[in-house]
């Protein structure tokens, strides 16, 4: 596919009738353990199908990012947003930040735009030209980046990523205590300036965002910087983690990261 130009958006073009299924369910949440629930769109592309991560903590609850915000992420698991959690945004790309306007509790590190955020869309190419990036070679990429709507009423051209107040700035060396497990902020930029992780030490367990994942790492794109990639890929590599919650795909374990982390450093040294 070739990119597009984008649409204007002011042209009074007749939507067509949406063809699209209606999900029956717009998220799935699947449990990982007692305490974290993984959150995802089914219906949503591979490319911005991203992971939001519930956290049960003994005092506080905790959410690692939003989703895409094309259908209400709190009314969907009413068992899980039973108080008002922390939201915690790992940067402000679409796919993470989606929801985040559902959360009066929202942390982010000060270098990510949550709130002037960029139009966003659901169409692949003029996301592709808002991100900065070209068409991933090896994936034949769709026009329309869902392939069902939540509701009949819903116009996928409609789509428009909301901004987010936040609450509280986030930086390196942080800490949020949910009562029984602590979990340390990393700023770790490379992806996005300001792409932040959370680790706990005492399970080694790091939510990582998509500052890593088991796939192609985007590093080329808006606000990306290599430079500060390969330092957080070098400050990755030595830290204890058993586990990986990423914000993209699978979790894995500490020896994949540390492979994926080499991989990076080999490459782009
Ligand atoms: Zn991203």
């Amino acid at each position: 596919m070739t990119l597009q130009t984008p649409h204007s958006g002011t042209a009074p073009t007749p939507a067509p009738a949406c063809t699209l299924p209606i999900a029956d369910h717009w998220y799935t949440a699947t449990p990982v353990d007692d305490a974290i629930t993984l959150i995802h769109e089914p219906h949503v592309h591979p490319f911005l199908q991203a992971n939001t991560w519930h956290i049960r903590g003994s005092q506080r609850n905790l959410v690692v990012d939003a989703g895409l915000g094309v259908a209400p992420l709190r009314p969907a698991f009413p068992h899980l947003f039973t108080d008002e959690p922390i939201l915690v945004v790992t940067h402000g790309h679409l796919d993470h930040m989606g929801g985040a306007h559902e959360f009066a509790d929202c942390r982010a590190h000060k270098a990510e735009n949550l709130r002037t955020p960029p139009p966003g869309t659901l169409a692949s190419a003029a996301l592709f030209d808002e991100l900065g990036m070209t068409e991933p070679d090896d994936e034949d990429v769709p026009d329309l980046l869902i392939s069902a709507i939540p509701h009949k009423h819903y116009d996928p051209n409609t789509y428009r990523l909301r901004p987010a107040d936040v609450s509280q700035y986030l930086t390196d060396g942080d800490t949020i205590d949910l009562g029984n497990r602590r979990l340390t902020v990393l700023h770790l930029p490379g992806h996005t300036p300001g792409s932040i992780a959370l680790y706990d030490p005492r399970a080694q367990t790091l939510f990582s965002g998509d500052i890593v994942y088991d796939d192609q790492l985007l590093d080329d794109i808006h606000g990306a910087d290599q430079q500060d990639y390969i330092a957080t890929m070098t400050r990755l590599r030595d830290l204890p983690v058993t586990v990986v919650h990423p914000g993209h795909g699978p979790s894995f374990d500490g020896t994949r990261l540390r492979e994926i982390a080499d991989a990076y450093i080999t490459a782009r040294t």
